[in-house]
């Protein structure tokens, strides 16, 4: 059976927005990454710490699965603390009930009655009451997920209510993306009788996308498509540069700068995917046209670092000036002493100093910066 649905959940939102796309990504050779072996192996640790905490296992077994994931070359000290902040908001739901809830790990969700032979895998599902959590957990931290109307979890939540709804009366659901690297989790509640709505809403289109049907429609779910270089449609939609010609010289106006600028962030996306995907073309021999692949610059280093000092110390070098001696960084000195007991030593030892100003869209929800001073900075308070 294939491990991956044609209509999978986390693709969702691309396949509603592009029905098309689900049949063309078929057709392109699945690509992995660096980030995505890290979120599946950071994935494996946080499962591996609720099943712990909600099922029996004992310490031997445990110690001896989570060494097993830490000896992966993915592996970051970072994760433990992550995984414990995804163990901890599955903990706080589970006893936010007066009795103990139905709690299922890694549990597939068959959502087929929606979209042809549609199913994932939710990472925990709680049933207490009338209510229903889905919760996700996602390490990644370029790109923040809402869980608000997202289509994933919507998936996720009806596979559920068609395995569960006979045994529990649910009504209500919620849904959590906990994301740990990007701050608080993210919650949004929805009536069963809503998201069955939803449902029904959207059948036509995952028909549609199943048969490769519609129209390809480019936007922010490109992101992740596999076709995301070659896509024609996705090209035909990158205009930004050619609004720019238009203009009348000799000085475009703030206004200009800002339309081009926000248009230019999906052109500087494209362009990326476009130079990663030419070079992996020409390291496999293939040709494109003005272009080649060639060596980037690197840094000489010593081959054995002990050896070539043990060289200059037999040469007479005072071994102290071969060595610095640097204070570790404020997050290491934090895993090393534990966040309460870190605040209960350092915490009036600590300042966060503003950080140097970018450029950021105005939906940012960080506050606006100018260098000028406001009028209480330039006369001070009034009296
Ligand atoms: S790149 Fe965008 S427009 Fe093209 S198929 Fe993928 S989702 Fe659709």
């Amino acid at each position: 059976m294939n491990a991956h649905a044609k209509l999978s959940a986390s693709k969702a939102e691309r396949w509603l927005n592009c029905p098309p796309s689900a049949c063309l990504e078929e057709q392109l050779p699945e690509t992995t990454s660096e980030y995505a072996e890290e979120g599946r192996l950071a994935h494996a640790i946080g499962e591996l710490k609720v099943r712990k905490h909600f099922y029996p296992m004992g310490p031997k077994k445990y110690s001896s699965e989570l060494k097993k994931l830490q000896n992966s070359p993915h592996y970051n000290p970072e994760m433990l603390e992550h995984t414990d902040a995804y163990l901890e908001f599955i903990q706080a739901k589970a006893h936010s009930f007066s009795s103990p809830p139905y709690i299922a790990i890694e549990r597939r969700l068959d959502y087929s009655h929606i979209a042809p032979e549609g199913f994932g895998t939710g990472d925990c599902l709680i049933i207490g009451g009338s209510v229903l959590y889905v919760i996700d957990f996602k390490y990644g931290k370029g790109v923040p997920v809402e869980a608000e109307g997202n289509p994933q979890m919507m998936l996720y939540a009806l596979g559920a209510l068609k395995e569960y709804a006979m045994l529990y009366a649910i009504e209500t659901v919620r849904l959590c993306i906990v994301q740990p690297r990007l701050g608080e989790p993210s919650e949004w509640e929805i009536s069963v009788a809503d998201l069955l709505a939803w449902a029904e809403s959207i059948k036509p289109r995952a028909q549609m996308a199943y048969e490769g049907k519609g129209e390809f429609c480019a936007g922010d779910w490109c992101r992740f498509c596999r076709a995301k270089a070659l896509c024609r449609a996705r090209a035909e939609t990158m205009t930004a540069l050619e609004a720019f010609g238009g203009m009348k010289p000799p000085l475009i106006s703030n206004d200009e700068v800002g339309d081009i600028l926000r248009r230019a962030q999906t052109l500087k996306a494209w362009v990326s995917d476009l130079e990663e995907y030419a070079l992996s073309a020409l390291l496999q021999g293939e040709a494109i046209p003005g272009w080649k692949a060639v060596e980037g610059r690197s840094n000489r280093q010593f081959v054995d670092t002990d050896e070539a000092f043990k060289v200059l110390v037999e040469a007479g070098y005072d071994e102290a000036l071969l060595y610095e001696r640097k204070p570790i960084t404020l997050t290491a000195v934090e895993k090393l002493t534990g966040k309460t007991k870190f605040s209960e030593l350092l915490g009036s030892y600590v300042v966060k100093p503003p950080g140097k100003p970018t450029l950021a869209p105005e939906t940012d929800k960080r506050e606006a910066v100018t260098l000028n001073p406001t009028a209480e900075e330039a006369f001070g308070k009034a009296s």
